[in-house]
């Protein structure tokens, strides 16, 4: 007969910048963010940049070496000004949303002075460039079109941070979109999913998570989304591993409260 366990929760932590967004730290390079995240028990990490994937590689490159299981991608700003987090488990996917998120970008140029630069890194943190574009803005696409083309290249995504006033699905559009394709709603690490449920009942049953949105090193694993170990270690595409966290956060949500 088999024995009912108490579910083995690890942390998860979907929403960490590298320095490549012109507002992080310039201390957020591959090596120190993974060796912190290990150091702060967070089993999966979620690593993006504003409008681009292009520090994912490194990111993928040194991850083997510590015990953290790593998505990478982009956190998108959509036309309506909302913005959300597209995860892939490989370097060419991350890469392919790149692209399509490179040709809705506006035609406009960085100005480090006021934003910061943009590192370009490798595994290891060395500076190979500068990203010379505006990135910290918003795309011509609608919240539904950068969710849909997430999932087609089997990505999963997730409006961020939707408590927040600024950028924040909620006070943005007002409502939750009815049939968006994403895989969760992300809280920022002020709310929390009960006092959220509790705020905007529109959210009863959907799939809540925590993340940092760490933009300094300190911050990692500061916000996080407990899920079970079976789910942290699944043999799972990262379109399939969100589809599966969202069944488990589904699940719990009813009793989290
Ligand atoms: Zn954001
Ligand atoms: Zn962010």
């Amino acid at each position: 007969m088999r024995t009912q366990l108490i579910d083995n929760l690890v942390r998860a932590d979907l929403h960490v910048h590298t320095a490549l967004s012109p507002c992080a730290d310039s201390d957020m390079r591959p090596l120190q963010m993974l060796l912190t995240a290990e150091q702060h028990a967070v089993a999966v990490l979620g690593v993006v940049d504003h409008s681009t994937a292009r520090n994912a590689w490194a990111v993928f490159d040194v991850a083997e070496a510590f015990d953290v299981r790593v998505f990478a991608g982009l956190e998108v700003e959509s036309a309506e000004g909302v913005h959300i987090l597209a995860l892939f488990d490989t370097v060419e996917t991350a890469m392919a949303m790149d692209g399509f998120v490179a040709e809705h970008l506006p035609d406009l140029a960085n100005r480090a002075e006021f934003f910061g630069e943009q590192l370009l890194l490798d595994g290891l943190g060395h500076v190979l460039g500068l990203d010379p574009r505006l990135l910290a803005t918003a795309v011509d696409l609608s919240i539904e079109e950068i969710a849909d083309r997430t999932a087609a290249l089997g990505g999963m995504s997730f409006p961020a941070h939707i408590d927040r006033q600024a950028y924040g699905l909620i006070s943005v559009l007002g409502f939750v979109p009815p049939g968006l394709q994403v895989d969760g709603f992300e809280l920022s690490r002020h709310t929390s999913p009960a006092d959220a449920r509790r705020q905007w009942p529109q959210l009863a049953g959907l799939p809540l998570l925590t993340s940092s949105d760490a933009h300094l090193i300190e911050d990692i694993g500061a916000a996080a989304t407990w899920i079970s170990s079976d789910l942290a270690a699944a043999p799972l595409s990262a379109r399939e591993w969100g589809q599966a966290l969202a069944a488990e956060l589904v699940a719990r949500g009813f009793s989290d409260s």
